[in-house]
């Protein structure tokens, strides 16, 4: 028997103790978390009225209020059995990070007291200067450091031996430079709450204080056994498999989309579902995707610092909790080709702090004409900054979905579905001097209709949709970190409120009333950027040609979508909005860029181990196997005069010949990956992510397809490699 035929009798679901009947959520959601609520309750008045002057003003707390803090946080923590604090932070690696320091600090000699000073609340340095940082930290500074961001509340993370208190922070350089995905995302929402306001203000809202985007990210994710997955090179190394013939059976029948869920499967989903509702982490739904053993989680949106903070905790607690289920979670955006990928939905609002969502359209006249300037200032920001939203979705494994043969296209486009799209027609037609009460409805304003409620109104095959009261960016890969593409979009819809603002205050100052001059703007905006809106299947042929004369972008390759980056334009952008520096933004350019570089080397790496050690192997054992039986029915032939026709015979020689030619064509496009690599040693970067991008990648593709071939005819118990009609469907 071969090891992976041995490994498939190990395949059971896990023994679960059967637990008493699940508490009711609500009794211990966010029990685990240091919300503003426990610390009301463990502060003083005064120091708490001081933090939420400083979460609503941004009027910093004293040295002295942080202490009684960081005790209060201490104590809590420890009255429920934390022994060990981090600082939980988002380097720019797309992952988390956290450095463990113990609460133990020397009372006297051999003695040991728990203590936890404001000073070490606010402020960490893990000596991280093996973080990337593009350049920014030259090494005699190397050091980075640590801030407590207080927006997202501090949370205490159980294993099976104790407990950590962990303290969201972002992560500066020794300047100040954001070396993190988080600090971006803060500044923006805070560029976004001046532009939103300001625009607010002209609608008359003076007592809108705040306004913050909201956001609700739906993971996708796949679950295989972890018998398999410890056979799979590739899985572990890459996350993706880099080999493998499809199985049979597919997603064809579509019998898995929201199909009932397996036992083993809804056992995860419960245990992850109570571990985030611990950490206040609000999953709400839980379904089978399309593909086999594809499923997702989605949660009720949040303010987006919270959401994105979440979702990172969320694909932790995937992954820590397959594990317990003998499962491994695969986050990868392509783990197995031929079937549909993982992405993760942005769904994008955005809130006033009346508990308005400004992309709701309203009951009045006035608010509708508010709702579709916010409208008209997401077209703008989409049409002139689609070249940076697609920048913020660059990845290695999204290149396997954006532009491939799935969803969504490379091409950034809007939908906004066929009532809204008749309204903007209407309006884009102009509008006279002066509007009357009359001429709004007749424009069909007066009271808009709910949008798009009924799902069959629905485009999924657009990459930035409207779904009647959000807009929801499809093109985020699942295992992205999604505070990058929150900070982008929440900095180009800041400009184009403020642009919208600075419009109508213009032609109102010529004397034209204002909702007439409203109006007057948004035509406008329709006019010029109808090119960006498209309500037809995304996924055609016909519309790749259609964006190209539109002029539209499609970049299908990760590191010329990261040019955007380095795009003058772009940075004066980010600077006006303090959201990047020039350097920042640069320096994130050089680290996706060399990430990339890293990812396709590793994959490749593995390929060329899998293909040397274990594939190309197991294609000599039937090799011989066919030469040997061929062999030896001709002895029988001469010597036993058995009788054997021509065409028999030729038949094995052929397909001998065949396996041999496969081999043959596995290892010699392999020994050209293999030379490439080695090539792309002398070359920067940039060259070197072209050249993956137009050589290595074709190459490898090469030898999956002889690869797949040989699975195919090779004898099963000579393969090694678990199957895809095992990993997707023995479960
Ligand atoms: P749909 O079926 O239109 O996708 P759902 O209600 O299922 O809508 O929501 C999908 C995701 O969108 C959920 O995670 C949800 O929390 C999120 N969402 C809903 N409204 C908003 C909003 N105003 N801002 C951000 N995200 C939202
Ligand atoms: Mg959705």
């Amino acid at each position: 028997m071969g090891m992976r035929q041995e490994v498939l009798f190990k395949i059971k679901s896990v023994e679960l103790d059967k637990i008493n009947l699940p508490r009711k959520v609500s009794s211990y959601f966010g029990e685990n978390t240091f919300s503003t609520e426990v610390m009301r309750k463990h502060i003083s008045k005064a120091t708490f009225a001081a933090f939420k002057t400083w979460m609503s003003e941004g009027k910093t707390i004293t040295l002295k209020q942080a202490n009684e803090i960081a005790d209060a946080m201490k104590k809590w923590a420890m009255a429920k059995g934390a022994t060990y604090y981090t600082h939980w932070f988002q380097p720019m690696t797309g992952l988390t990070a956290e450095k463990h320091d113990s609460f133990i600090s020397f009372s006297g000699p051999g003695k040991v007291i728990e203590k936890f000073s404001g000073n070490k609340l606010i402020q960490g340095e893990p000596d991280a200067s093996s973080f990337p940082s593009g350049g920014i930290r030259a090494t005699f500074e190397a050091r980075g450091y640590t801030a407590w961001d207080p927006s997202s509340p501090a949370f205490i993370i159980e294993s099976a031996l104790g407990k950590t208190l962990c303290i969201p922070t972002i992560f500066i350089s020794y300047h100040g430079e954001a070396l993190d995905k988080k600090l971006p995302l803060l500044r923006s929402d805070e560029a976004l709450n001046k532009s939103a306001v300001g625009l607010l203000k002209l609608f008359g809202h003076k007592d809108i204080k705040k306004v913050f985007s909201t956001c609700g990210p739906e993971q996708e994710y796949f679950l295989i056994d972890k018998n398999y997955y410890n056979l799979r090179q590739d899985l572990i190394m890459a996350g993706r498999t880099l080999v493998g013939a499809p199985s049979p059976k597919g997603q064809q029948l579509e019998d898995q989309y929201f199909g009932t869920i397996k036992e083993r499967v809804v056992n995860f989903m419960f245990e992850v579902a109570e571990e985030a509702y611990k950490l206040g982490i609000p999953i709400m739904t839980r379904h089978n995707e399309v593909a086999p053993h594809q499923y997702e989680f989605a949660p009720i949106f949040e303010e987006s610092n919270l959401a994105a903070d979440h979702n990172q905790l969320l694909m932790e607690l995937m992954k820590k909790v397959a594990l317990r289920h003998g499962m491994v979670c695969l986050l990868h955006e392509k783990p197995f080709a031929g079937i549909n990928g993982s992405g993760k939905h942005l769904n994008w609002s955005l809130a006033d702090d009346k508990g308005n969502n400004l992309l709701n359209p309203g009951e009045t006249p006035e608010s509708n004409l508010q709702f579709l300037a916010v409208l008209a200032a997401v077209l703008r920001a989409v049409y002139l900054h689609a070249d940076l939203l697609r920048s913020s979705v660059a990845l290695a494994g999204n290149e396997h979905r954006l532009g491939a043969n799935e969803a969504p296209p490379a091409i950034i486009s809007v939908f906004l579905g066929a009532q809204l799209t008749a309204v903007l027609s209407m309006l884009e037609k102009g509008v006279k001097a002066r509007v009357s009460k009359r001429d709004i409805i007749d424009l069909g304003i007066a009271r808009l209709p709910r949008f798009n409620k009924d799902s069959t109104d629905r485009n999924r095959t657009s990459p930035f949709a409207f779904t009647g009261s959000k807009f929801e960016f499809r093109a985020v890969g699942s295992s992205q970190n999604i505070s990058t593409p929150i900070a982008i979009i929440n900095t180009i819809i800041a400009e184009s409120l403020d642009y919208v603002a600075g419009e109508i205050k213009k032609v109102t100052s010529t004397g034209k009333d204002f909702n007439s001059a409203v109006l007057k703007v948004i035509s406008q905006v329709i006019k010029e950027t109808k090119d960006i809106c498209f309500e037809g299947n995304n996924y055609t042929q016909d519309w790749v040609r259609e964006a190209k004369k539109r002029g539209l972008g499609n970049v299908a390759a990760t590191y010329k979508a990261l040019e955007a980056l380095t795009e003058e334009k772009n940075i004066k952008l980010f600077e006006r909005y303090k959201v990047f520096s020039r350097e920042e933004l640069i320096a994130r350019y050089h680290i996706w860029i060399h990430m990339y570089n890293l990812t396709l080397e590793i994959e490749a790496n593995t390929l060329i181990e899998m293909v040397n050690a274990s594939i190309v192997p197991a294609g000599y054992k039937y090799e011989k196997l066919l030469a040997r039986t061929l062999h030896e029915l001709m002895a029988l032939k001469k010597g036993a005069g058995l009788r054997l026709e021509g065409v028999v015979l030729k038949d094995k020689k052929d397909h001998l010949a065949e396996v041999v030619k496969k081999i043959y064509y596995v290892r010699r496009n392999t020994n050209a990956m293999a030379a490439l690599l080695e090539h792309a040693k002398k070359l920067i970067d940039e060259k070197r992510a072209a050249l993956y991008f137009k050589e290595l990648k074709p190459l490898m593709e090469h030898v999956r397809k002889h690869v797949d071939q040989l699975e195919c005819v090779v004898s099963d118990n000579a393969w090694d490699l678990p199957k895809y009609r095992e990993m997707l469907f023995i479960k």
